[in-house]
């Protein structure tokens, strides 16, 4: 890796969920890696990252921590933010199939389906094309994933599955997959963010 200047500060989620994979990844690629569990963390990172687990859950812990009000404003004030899977759903503007009363982050203008693969499909994996990324398919691993249902006109659909579904996408600052590339070698998606939060800084 060439960095321009200082390693970035990205923060990783950790209230629930596979944060320790994505801590690892976002050390392997040279860059600074930390927790955010309280809303102070905020100010001091260049990036987040919402990880894989259960959303629902997620939902509730960043209300009761007080860190859903906070998080919502790093959003809109534009703090670049990757969220894979139940991170995707926490981002995005509308949810079906969510628990009574769940609530998400917002800022990804799209519909995300939770457990779209239903219990027949739990967990699978497929290789995607993802034409914003060089080289060959991404190998995607699903776990009860999401699928955006709907790509509203202000974010742009960057991989589809084989039939069609789309399951990753970005608008401005925000990147969403439905799949958990921290879970394989294949660290493309994380670097791809990792240039948006550079070029933030920047
Ligand atoms: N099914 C989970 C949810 O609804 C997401 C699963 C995952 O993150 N691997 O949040």
């Amino acid at each position: 890796m060439t960095h321009e200047g200082s390693p970035l500060t990205i923060g990783v989620l950790a209230l629930q969920g596979d944060f320790r994979e994505h801590l690892h990844v976002v050390s392997s690629l040279g860059e600074k890696a930390v927790t955010v569990r309280r809303a102070a963390e905020l100010d001091e990172i260049d990036g987040l990252i919402i990880p894989g687990g259960e959303s629902s859950v997620m939902d509730k812990l960043s209300r009761t921590f007080e860190l859903a009000e906070p998080l919502k404003a790093a959003i809109a004030s534009g703090l670049p933010v990757y969220g894979t899977c139940a991170g995707l759903i926490m981002l995005a503007d509308r949810i079906l199939d969510g628990m009574a009363g769940q609530q998400t982050l917002g800022g990804l203008d799209v519909s995300v389906r939770r457990n779209a693969f239903g219990s027949q499909r739990d967990s699978f994996e497929e290789d995607l094309d993802v034409p914003v990324l060089d080289g060959e398919p991404v190998h995607a691993v699903f776990i009860r994933a999401p699928v955006v249902d709907e790509v509203g006109p202000l974010a742009s659909p960057l991989g589809t599955l084989a039939d069609g579904r789309v399951v990753a996408v970005e608008q401005g600052n925000l990147l969403g997959t439905s799949f958990h590339p921290e879970m394989t070698h294949d660290y493309r998606f994380h670097e791809y963010f990792v240039e948006k939060v550079r070029a933030r800084r920047a």
